[in-house]
């Protein structure tokens, strides 16, 4: 119990420290931005989609808590090179995560490190700072009606 728990708190601060995926990404088709009122914590999300709808690159801005950064963080690194099915689905799988039905012990690989925010269960207050991300996440890729995808070329 108190490995998981280090594991959570190590990674968590890792990830709060030196954000994967943080800053602006010009050539992104869509964007969202979450706020999580009971905390303080803003988040904008810039996603580059593909025709194909693949995420091609995703980044994250904003400021807020350990744990609303360090979620944000996990997800952009979770989510690159996924198809917008399979980013719809880890949010449904994450949701559950966090709300408690997932037991601790899963060996759903699907996901990976983003299991330490299992902890967060325990701390309903904080169940909104670990989803944030995954719901500005959903926003951006729901977004309806045709962009323009400028392509320079290279690079
Ligand atoms: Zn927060």
């Amino acid at each position: 119990m108190s490995q998981s728990g280090d594991l959570y708190q190590e990674l968590i601060l890792d990830h709060q420290k030196s954000p994967r995926n943080y800053g602006d990404l010009p050539n992104a088709n869509r964007r969202a931005e979450g706020h999580n009122p009971l905390c303080g914590d803003n988040l904008t999300l810039a996603v580059q989609l593909n025709p194909e709808g693949i995420i091609e690159d995703l980044r994250f801005k904003g400021s807020g808590c350990a744990i609303s950064r360090a979620s944000a963080s996990l997800m952009t690194q979770a989510l690159k090179g996924r198809t917008v099915a399979q980013a719809e689905a880890l949010f449904t799988l994450f949701h559950d995560l966090v709300s408690g039905r997932v037991p601790s012990d899963s060996q759903d690989e699907a996901l990976g490190k983003l299991k330490v925010f299992a902890g967060v269960h325990d701390y309903p207050s904080r169940v909104k700072c670990a989803s944030l991300a995954w719901h500005t996440m959903k926003a951006a890729l729901d977004e309806k009606g045709p962009k323009e995808i400028s392509t320079e070329g290279g690079d």
